[in-house]
């Protein structure tokens, strides 16, 4: 296929390992290519191919032999917040253990915020990932836990921060304070006044089913109300304990379930047997020093995994694929190719997305340029800036350089 001329084309070339996750296109599940070149025409990829064969276009990027990949896809983040949990992580790394409660310290903060507040931390993170090459992120509520308070985060998410794509109604991120002794009538309120506030700027609804939160008939019956008004569930299953999350999630076909701990056998059957992708957070691990979940289980078992930041003030305040990366290999069992694959491809599949994770024609032209000859020194050199150039919607960006 060559490139078109209505659009500015720009030919990336001399791509020492290009990963397209297309195996149509190359070795392996990664579709690997050695020597390549990828043309972006407009926001779009025009054209794959070895760098030899590609077709002239407006201007020529020198790959110089680094590799190219997929833009990262995180889709699982929380981000409408505001304020700063540095003393109780220094407490829990003295020895405390993490509880969802702490959750309620970040909403008194939220609640307190202007939406200009909300706004410019929410923009700041965005860049922040985009120079770590996420090119496409998911985000949610869950730190104002009134029908004011979530519905006006989600729609400075929506509307007033670019470069969100998808938007998560997560009311029931835990009880509010003020219904501590009548959690059922917060359950209504999530399922109710606050749902129908937020539902207008929400693609997603998500729970968190867990002890301390939200139990499995009131995280069944948050999703169903979701449903009901065309969000597609994802749930915060079995991170703190075994529990009914993950069934729940596959019985009710959510896109995803997140975080995994805690999976007995019959979990990892579900997740192997239905459409729900399996999300892991390397970060929360690691952050909360928990035990680390084996996600070998999981893949051999053959359920779709993706991998995300789960990037948040409490648990993991980590905005960074790369280093989720470097985790899931070094302690969870998985290849450095699986986790490439996990927090680009995954992270796409996670979204119900298939116009990102993977350069390919007819995909976004969204990638990142490693300063390194192979993905897979993503997870060979941990805490590195590798990341040295990120393409989004075609467009170089600014500043994004780490040489
Ligand atoms: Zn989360």
């Amino acid at each position: 296929m060559t490139a078109a001329t209505t659009a500015a084309a720009t030919a990336v070339v001399n791509i020492g390992s290009l990963v397209t996750n297309d195996p149509a296109l190359g070795d392996g599940p990664l579709g690997l290519l050695a020597d390549a070149a990828v043309v972006f025409e407009g926001d779009r990829v025009a054209w794959v191919g070895a760098t030899g064969a590609a077709p002239a276009a407006d201007t020529a990027y020198d790959a110089a032999g680094r590799a190219l990949l997929p833009g990262f896809v995180d889709s699982h983040s929380h981000l409408l917040f505001a304020g700063d949990r540095t003393r109780e992580f220094a407490a829990r790394m003295s020895g405390r253990p993490y509880t969802a409660g702490g959750i309620r310290t970040t909403v008194a903060a939220t609640r307190a915020a202007t939406d200009a507040e909300l706004a410019a931390n929410l923009a700041r993170f965005v860049r922040e990932m985009l120079r770590q090459g996420t090119t496409t992120l998911e985000t949610k509520s869950g730190y104002g836990l009134t029908a004011a308070d979530e519905s006006r985060a989600l729609r400075v998410a929506a509307e007033q921060v670019a470069g969100v794509e998808e938007v998560t109604y997560l009311g029931a991120h835990v009880v509010a304070p003020e219904y501590a002794d009548d959690p059922a009538a917060y359950v209504d309120l999530v399922t109710g006044e606050m749902l129908d506030a937020c539902a207008p700027y929400a693609r997603w609804i998500d729970v968190f089913c867990e002890k301390g939160a939200f139990d499995g008939d009131q995280a069944r019956a948050v999703l169903t109300a979701g449903k009901a008004r065309g969000l597609t569930p994802r749930v915060h299953a079995n991170q703190l304990s075994y529990g009914p999350g993950v069934q729940l999630a596959v019985e009710l076909e959510a896109a995803s379930a997140d975080h995994l701990t805690h999976l007995s056998d019959a979990d990892v059957a579900a997740l192997a047997s239905g459409a729900t992708v399996a999300t892991f957070l390397p970060g929360c691990e690691f952050s909360t020093r928990a035990v680390y979940p084996d996600v070998r289980r999981v893949l051999d078992a053959g359920a779709t995994v993706a991998l995300s930041t789960d990037c948040n003030p409490g648990s993991s305040f980590t905005s960074s694929m790369p280093f989720c990366v470097a985790v899931a290999v070094r302690e969870m069992g998985m290849t450095p190719d699986e986790a490439v694959w996990s927090a680009t491809a995954g992270g796409a599949a996670a979204l119900r997305r298939t116009d990102v994770g993977r350069l390919a024609p007819g995909a976004r032209a969204d990638a990142a340029l490693l300063d390194a000859p192979s993905h897979v020194h993503l997870a060979y050199r941990p805490g590195v800036p590798l990341v040295a150039e990120v393409w989004r919607r075609g467009e170089r960006l600014p500043g994004a350089g780490g040489n």
